[in-house]
């Protein structure tokens, strides 16, 4: 079995402070930083919220409509935020205490003007692929059923939530690591996520159970 652990989203945008900032999002960062120095990783990838300026996910993009209001998009009803993660702003950056050298591979989402990106691995249309899928596949030789991966980050109930749901659908093993993921919640959006990724087999674990997993 390879052992991916797959960070979502740690960016200064998401953070307290930020422009869409996920209430104790920076809590993590110690411990999702702990895991990075794990021996045993095969791949460490990170994402990264990607948009440029006047993306169709703003709400300021939109006439008459407000954030976490939603618009109905060729590929579905979008939730609509506040402007974040623009490209070339300091935002979209990395936190600057994530340890981010310890990555591979680096995935950018919602960078196409007129799709958002919550997965790592498919973008909102649930047609276009990131290659992600494609990578960590190869990864276990072509069997994606041979590479199990760890979901930390931010948020829960979105980014961090459906990347761990779309690593199911494509056929990998997918741990959620739950002390180390923070949501937004709207609406009772955590719960429900929570709920999904169960019923998608989804292993749910604590940080601390991560060493003796991957060892
Ligand atoms: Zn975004």
């Amino acid at each position: 079995m390879k052992n991916v652990l797959l960070i979502v989203d740690i960016q200064n945008d998401f953070l307290p402070g930020g422009a869409l900032a996920v209430a104790d999002g920076d809590a993590i960062i110690p411990g999702v930083n702990a895991l990075t120095e794990l021996e045993g990783w095969d791949s460490i990838v990170l994402t990264q919220d990607f948009h440029p300026a006047g993306h169709s996910s703003f709400a300021s993009a939109h006439d008459g409509k407000a954030v976490y209001d939603t618009v109905e998009m060729p590929y579905g009803t979008q939730s609509l935020w506040p402007d974040h993660c623009v490209i070339g702003t300091p935002g979209a950056e990395f936190a600057s205490t994530l340890n981010s050298d310890a990555a591979n591979v680096v995935i950018r989402k919602g960078f196409r003007m007129h799709i958002d990106s919550y997965s790592a691995f498919m973008e909102n249309d649930g047609e276009t692929s990131t290659g992600l899928a494609g990578t960590l596949t190869d990864l276990g030789g072509g069997d994606p059923s041979k590479v199990r991966v760890f979901v930390v980050g931010l948020a829960t109930d979105f980014c961090a939530g459906y990347s761990a749901v779309d690593a199911r659908n494509a056929g990998f093993e997918v741990v959620a690591v739950r002390d180390l993921m923070r949501g937004i919640d709207i609406d009772g959006s955590i719960d429900a996520m929570w709920e999904q990724l169960r019923d998608a087999g989804v292993e749910i674990v604590a940080s601390s159970d991560v060493a003796g997993m991957i060892g």
